[in-house]
């Protein structure tokens, strides 16, 4: 029988949990022709999602769980959950049933006939979300398709269905700072996009401030594009220009027409303007820099600190 393995990253999800486990039992039931694998990430919750998941771990043989020393973040969760899996196909799928396990039945029927590697799943609209978030989430999208050659979709979740060889790719790129939207683009296969309503999580918070959101897409731009790096030097060309231009204007008007050079307040601004360009250039430059510095500790991308699965790999 054919494994399908779901990865499911957990942080202070006490409330959602048994909603969503027993929407599991359910959706599981109605695929009777396929084994399933249920691995929750515990991603150094403050709540009682561990106690939750050592219950029912013992419950049903199928749920494992890896429970990180502290909060690494959803990506690291992802992460590990990739290494840990072994089914034949594999999904993420968040915890507050955001992601309707429901679903599953409809994509595993789009892989099976073959013609795809892949579902992944699309919000077709943003409804229940703060306008403003929707907005920047919006231009983020545009920006990033710009400056980037991983294809990444406005409104895609990383609820998707994946084949082994898929996950296989996943696990091989090994990088800390993950941006996972932009992984599963880079890595190419053929995609099935599965549009559906967005939901509202059905108990407690949302975990991603506007703060957090931010960085994020600060390491999404910058994890798979290296426009900004062009962008600062074409910022520094066109000021060149500028001061070339300045130059021989003022030289012009002293010696042909015996104007004073330059009066100080246009000399101030220009120094201003042209520092805070170098500064600009710099910290565009320290960014990426200091990806470098993290890549290169070779540090793991989460601990474990407690599972019921005996092979249970850190990395
Ligand atoms: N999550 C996590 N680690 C974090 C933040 C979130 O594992 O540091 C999980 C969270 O438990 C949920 C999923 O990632 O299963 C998505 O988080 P959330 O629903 O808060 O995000 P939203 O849907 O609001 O974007
Ligand atoms: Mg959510």
């Amino acid at each position: 029988m054919e494994k399908i393995s779901l990865i499911i990253p957990c942080y202070n999800e006490e409330e959602s949990l048994p909603y969503l486990f027993a929407e599991l039992k359910k959706v599981t039931a109605e695929m009777p022709e396929y084994d399933f694998e249920m691995l929750f990430v515990d991603d150094g919750s403050k709540d009682k999602t561990l106690q939750l998941l050592r219950e029912i771990g013992k419950e049903d043989a199928r749920v494992k769980y890896i429970s990180f020393s502290r909060n690494f973040g959803k990506e690291a969760a992802m992460y590990a959950g990739f290494c840990n899996v072994t089914g034949d196909y594999a999904a993420v799928m968040d915890a507050d049933m955001q992601d309707p396990p429901s679903l599953l039945p409809k994509m595993m029927e789009i892989i099976k006939t073959g013609e795809y590697d892949s579902v992944a799943t699309r919000r077709e609209t943003r409804k229940g979300e703060p306008k403003l978030r929707s907005f920047f989430a919006r231009t983020f999208y545009k920006m990033i398709n710009k400056v980037s050659d991983a294809d990444i979709v406005d409104g895609a979740r990383d609820f998707r269905l994946m084949k082994r060889a898929m996950v296989d790719s996943i696990v091989a790129m090994s990088e800390r700072d993950r941006f996972s939207k932009g992984i599963f683009g880079w890595i190419g296969f053929r995609t099935y996009w599965l549009p559906y309503e967005n939901v509202e999580r059905v108990a407690g918070q949302t975990k991603w401030s506007f703060k957090k959101l931010f960085k994020y897409s600060i390491d999404g731009i910058v994890d798979f594009s290296d426009a900004p790096l062009k962008i600062s030097t074409g910022l520094g060309i066109f000021s060149m220009l500028g001061f070339l231009g300045m130059l021989i204007f003022a030289l012009v008007r002293t010696i042909g027409y015996d104007y004073p050079i330059m009066d100080w307040p246009l000399l101030v601004s220009v120094m201003c303007f042209l520092t805070g360009l170098v500064l600009i250039c710099l910290g565009i430059v320290g960014i990426y820099i200091a990806k470098i510095f993290k890549e290169t500790k070779h540090r793991p991308g989460y601990i474990i600190g407690e599972t019921n699965k005996d092979d249970a790999v850190s990395k």
